[in-house]
Order: C-alpha cells, then structure tokens, then sequence
C-alpha cells in the first residue's frame, strides 16, 4: 500500500520538538530573533512573510518585522542587513525573495553574516554543505531530508534522481542525498532520455517548476516520489509537478501537494533560526 507522506504532521512535530527547546532556552534568559525583510507587496510574498511570522509566534521565536516600499533603493536595503548583522540580539536574517528588479538579489544575499543567513543562500553556507562542513542548509531541501527520515525511508544505497538543479532545490537536494548516502543523478531540461533516468530512481525528487508533469511513465513501481512543486490550477487548486493521481498508486510513498513538502520549508526555516542562536549563545 502506498505511504502518502504527511509534512503537515511532520512539520508540526518539529515545531513542537523547537518551541520545547526555545521554551528551555528561554528560562535560560535567551531569547531567539528572526529578522524577516519585504520589498514591495508582492501577494505571494505577503503569505509566505506572513506563515512565517505565525510560526514565529508558535514557536515562541521573537519576530523583527521590516516591510519596505517597492522603491527602496538597494543601497537602503544593505544599510538595513548591516544594522541587523551587527545586533547582537538578531540570530536570523531573512530576505523575502524575489526582490523587485532594480535591486541585485545576489548583493542581498552576499550581504547577509553568514552566520544569521537562516535561509542558506549565501556562497560560504553553500560552500560548507559542498564540503560537508556545518552550516547552514537551504530549508525545502533540509526539509525533504526530514520527511525521509522521520518516514522511516532508507536513503543509503538508493538510487536517487533529483529532477531541477536550481541554486536554492536541485543543488542543495542533490548534494543532500548525497551526504546521506545516495547514489545521485541530476536531471535539467537538456537532460536525455528523461524518462528511462527517471525509471531508475529509488527516490525521485522533482523540481521541474511544471505541473503535473511527471506521470506514472517516468516512475519506477514501488519507488519514493517527492513533489516539490507547488501551483494553482485553473480551478484554484494547488497542485504539484506530480500528476499525483496517475502516480500514487505505482510508489511505495509519494508526497501529496498540498500537505507534503510545503509545510516543511517553514519549520526548517524555524529550525536553522534557533541554530543560529544556539551556535551563538555556545562559541
Ligand atoms: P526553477 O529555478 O525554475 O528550476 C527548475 C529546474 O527544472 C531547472 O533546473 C530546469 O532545468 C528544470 N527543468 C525545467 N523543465 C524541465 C524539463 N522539461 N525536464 C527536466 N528538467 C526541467 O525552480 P525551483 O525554484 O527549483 O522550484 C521548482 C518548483 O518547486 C517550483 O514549482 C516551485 O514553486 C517549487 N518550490 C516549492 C517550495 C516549497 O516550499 N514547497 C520551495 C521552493 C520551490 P534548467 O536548469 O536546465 O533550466
């Protein structure tokens, strides 16, 4: 019978497990801050901002809250993350993507300390998980990473393709699975013979950015599949690049869309911030 891979629940029982820890580090007099950043009003950054600062509020995690115009100039917004860098009472810094046009998303993420990137962004982050140092790790890739596990899949040994080589799923997902012990294909849109790569898959994560894309065709029988995208169609429904229908019933486990990943980028984005301060309140 196919296991369907509930983030709802698994998010939620990391939530519990860090509003414990920050509860207990409270009594200690340490108090954890997430600083979130918004340029503009963007409608779906406006959710997502929002999703985060209730879960702050779950958590117990205090929530520094900047929502800036549209035309704040790139300069402003830097002045802004050095003022935030240098606060010794801000353990996390978060930039809500995408930034309107005149400003270089790459400056932003370069700009923030390493050390309170909660996103996991920035290049030395990125470096350390290629090298397999600590640091911190972009949060819907930790996230699936989680699902897995506390789903009581094996990763070691399996045959993994992750289908997307984005800087913030595909690659970080890739070298993840990798630190785990998965033999790893990468799949792109110049990929060859996608399907045939894709019906060798254990576990295939997808990435694609297209919905319902993947069908039974491209899935091995019995295998893990992990929906990573997230879209509305033209009835307003969410669905994912996994035509879930068609697939369920040939995978061992599979995760629905909504209900799967989605709730796990938040409660990983929790997880790194309480990270932070923990790295901070022990050096
Ligand atoms: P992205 O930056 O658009 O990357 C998409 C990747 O898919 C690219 O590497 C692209 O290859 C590859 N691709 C596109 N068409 C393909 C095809 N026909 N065959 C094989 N590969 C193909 O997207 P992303 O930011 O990684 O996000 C992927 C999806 O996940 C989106 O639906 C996004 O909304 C969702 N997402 C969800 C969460 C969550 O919390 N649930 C978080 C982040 C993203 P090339 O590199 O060759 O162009």
């Amino acid at each position: 019978m196919t296991q369907i891979i509930d983030g709802k629940r698994i998010s939620l029982e990391i939530k519990d497990e860090l509003k414990e820890k920050v509860a207990r580090l409270k009594e200690e007099g340490k108090e954890c801050c997430l600083a979130v950043i918004q340029v503009g009003n963007d409608p779906a950054s406006s959710v997502y901002v929002r999703n985060k600062k209730k879960a702050c509020e779950y958590i117990g995690i205090r929530s520094l809250s900047y929502e800036l115009p549209e035309e704040t100039t790139e300069e402003e917004l830097l002045a802004l993350i050095q003022k935030l860098n240098q606060d010794a009472s801000v353990h996390g810094i978060l930039v809500q993507l995408p930034v309107p046009k005149h400003i270089v998303e790459d400056h932003i993420i370069k700009a923030i300390d390493p050390r309170k990137d909660v996103d996991g962004f920035h290049p030395m982050n990125v470096g350390a998980l290629t090298i397999g140092e600590r640091g911190f790790v972009s949060c819907t890739p930790a996230g699936i990473i989680q699902l897995l596990k506390r789903s009581d899949i094996d990763i070691e040994g399996k045959n993994c393709v992750v289908i997307g080589r984005s800087n913030i799923v595909g690659k970080p997902m890739a070298l993840l699975m990798l630190r785990e012990n998965a033999t790893v294909t990468i799949a792109h849109s110049r990929t060859k013979n996608l399907k045939e790569l894709c019906k060798t898959a254990d576990i295939l994560i997808v990435a694609i950015g297209k919905p319902k894309f993947i069908t039974a065709e491209y899935v091995k029988e019995g295998a893990v599949v992990i929906d990573v995208g997230i879209h509305r169609n033209a009835e307003n429904k969410l669905c994912g690049d996994v035509d879930y229908e068609d697939v369920a019933p040939h995978t061992a486990a599979i995760t629905p869309v909504p209900g799967g990943v989605g709730p796990m980028t938040i409660a990983m984005l929790m997880h790194n911030c309480v990270e932070a301060m923990e790295a901070v309140t022990l050096s």
